[in-house]
């Protein structure tokens, strides 16, 4: 069995050219379904059309230069350039997105292929499987020797950007280009061979985003989903990223005077409400990502309980 894609023009050919074996039968979002030896043929208002049966492959045959070419892939991890985990890479990460509380960071890290090994040593990994301690403990060192850009977007500039219609896909585009751009500058003459971000959106989307912006680090960009276990430099982007991070979410939970919870679970929703009952509505700008539907489930906690 096979599928072929095509125009409607398509459809209304293989109509004429099927006129003699076309039955009664219209399936259900069917134009026409033609029966004829070894072949059942049944064409779809949405352009698709099935070719069953012991002979389907000599149908087939006959359409497929009419038949639209499929979508272009995306650039996925199988379309890498061979041996990538061992090139000299900028790994593009962020940190902070799901949190209701405090920034959003992106940081972007360059690992030559000789320190590759040297970074393997420090126990860089996926900072998923790292406890916080761990990693102010990798990152402290990695940023010590390192080429790398860090970005932080605070809370009020994030909420701002939120208000005048930028989405959080957006914002990270933004940022991921931004700091890729930093970097290079920053090992200039030297260039990458490659250049990685941890995948948030497809490739197109991200262009998308950036559509207007001066100028767009597009030279050797690839696109993974779990970056970091693609190349070691997402990894220590990710740990300076979630370094960075933990930082600046204990500084605002000192400046508030209580300890934020990470995260966006119940815990944050009566964090917040208890935030509001000491400092008023006013502080929720500040600290918190405010279109997150925790703000509106701490206003409820806050007014049962005060
Ligand atoms: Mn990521």
């Amino acid at each position: 069995m096979e599928v072929l894609k095509v125009n409607l023009s398509i459809i209304e050919k293989m109509k004429r050219h099927y006129a003699s074996d076309i039955t009664d039968t219209i399936p259900q979002g069917g134009v026409f379904l033609a029966k004829i030896p070894g072949c059942t043929i049944t064409a779809y208002k949405s352009g698709k059309v099935m070719f069953q049966g012991s002979n389907f492959q000599g149908e087939v045959a006959k359409w497929k230069a009419d038949s639209a070419p499929q979508a272009p892939k995306e650039k996925k991890a199988s379309s890498l350039p061979k041996d990538f985990h061992l090139l000299s890479v900028i790994g593009s990460d962020e940190v902070g997105t799901g949190d209701y509380f405090g920034p959003m960071v992106v940081a972007t890290a360059y690992v030559e292929k000789k320190q590759i090994p040297l970074l393997k040593e420090l126990g860089v990994t996926d900072s998923k499987n790292l406890t916080d301690k761990q990693i102010c403990d990798i990152a402290k060192q990695l940023i010590t020797f390192l080429p790398y850009s860090l970005l932080v977007l605070h809370n009020e500039k994030y909420n701002d950007l939120w208000q005048k219609g930028t989405n959080q896909g957006k914002m990270k585009a933004l940022l991921h280009n931004q700091a890729i751009l930093n970097t290079i500058k920053k090992i200039a003459p030297a260039k990458p061979e490659a250049i990685l971000i941890d995948q948030f959106c497809q490739p197109g989307v991200y262009y998308n985003y950036l559509k207007g912006k001066k100028e767009i680090a597009r030279e050797d960009v690839y696109f993974s989903t779990k970056g970091e276990s693609v190349h070691i430099a997402v990894a220590a982007a990710s740990i300076i990223a979630r370094y960075a991070f933990v930082q600046h979410f204990d500084q605002l939970s000192k400046a508030v005077g209580m300890t934020l919870p990470k995260g966006a679970g119940g815990k944050v929703d009566q964090a917040a409400a208890t935030l509001i009952s000491k400092q008023g509505t006013d502080i929720l700008p500040k600290v918190t990502k405010l279109h997150f539907a925790n703000t509106e489930k701490a206003m409820a906690l806050y007014r049962k309980k005060y």
